[in-house]
């Protein structure tokens, strides 16, 4: 299906139906055990996905859940030990080797490993909003690729600075975070604004096969070789 195909009119049913009460406010509170009611994932060819527990056909929808029926545990915004200001992103509750899929169509613009971040896949979409997913066990796209919504981009896991397995999912514009709740669950695909706090998150990603490293004490990306 070409983009051109994705109506607007087309989506709605299922991310309404599991956040019919997320209004605006709920996005800041109350998202907590929100379950992700499953979406739809396409083959992309990649091994056997014969398991795979989604639909056979992506709906028309501009923004899909990473994995299938997975409750949201940690907040955007939360405070803890495990973050220097805040949690810049969205956890998913997810068991270790679980498919990951596009949440968008998009490009991969990197892979790289990251000591908190672990694993992590950067998609960028067409606007280049980026949707990164981070603490993966296995990688299955190489940067360049161009995915469709629904294809899986690799595997959930505990890669990086995490207590267990789960699933980050950190939505980027002009490479500051945003509230993924937002553009999960408020008006599906599009971003919220960037907290102020967020700035100290701000990465300079470039392109290709790429890392991150310390410079004068901001992680930054830097080339290297691409995670195996
Ligand atoms: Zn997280």
């Amino acid at each position: 299906m070409t983009p051109v195909n994705r109506s607007r009119a087309g989506f709605a049913p299922r991310l309404f139906l599991i956040v019919g009460a997320a209004s605006a406010g709920a996005l800041a509170a109350g998202l907590l055990g929100v379950t992700v009611t499953n979406v739809a994932a396409s083959a992309n060819g990649r091994g056997d996905l014969s398991t795979m527990q989604f639909e056979a056909t992506p709906p028309s929808m501009p923004v899909i859940a990473p994995i299938a029926g997975a409750a949201v545990n940690e907040q955007f915004g939360a405070k803890g030990p495990y973050w220097k200001i805040a949690h810049s992103g969205l956890d998913f509750a997810v068991a270790d080797g679980v498919p990951i899929q596009a949440v968008v169509d998009g490009r991969i613009a990197s892979v790289s490993y990251h000591r908190a971040y672990g694993k992590v896949v950067r998609l960028v979409r067409a606007d280049n909003v980026e949707v990164w997913f981070g603490h993966l066990s296995s990688v299955l796209v190489i940067p360049g690729q161009q995915v469709k919504q629904g294809d899986v981009v690799g595997l959930s896991g505990s890669t990086g600075n995490v207590s267990g397995p789960h699933l980050h999912v950190e939505v980027r514009v002009n490479k500051l975070p945003t509230n993924p709740a937002a553009f999960f669950f408020g008006t599906p695909g599009v971003p919220s604004a960037s907290p102020r706090w967020a700035k100290a998150y701000w990465e300079d990603p470039i392109d290709g096969y790429s890392t991150f490293k310390a410079v004068k004490g901001e992680l930054k990306y830097w080339p290297a070789q691409p995670i195996k």
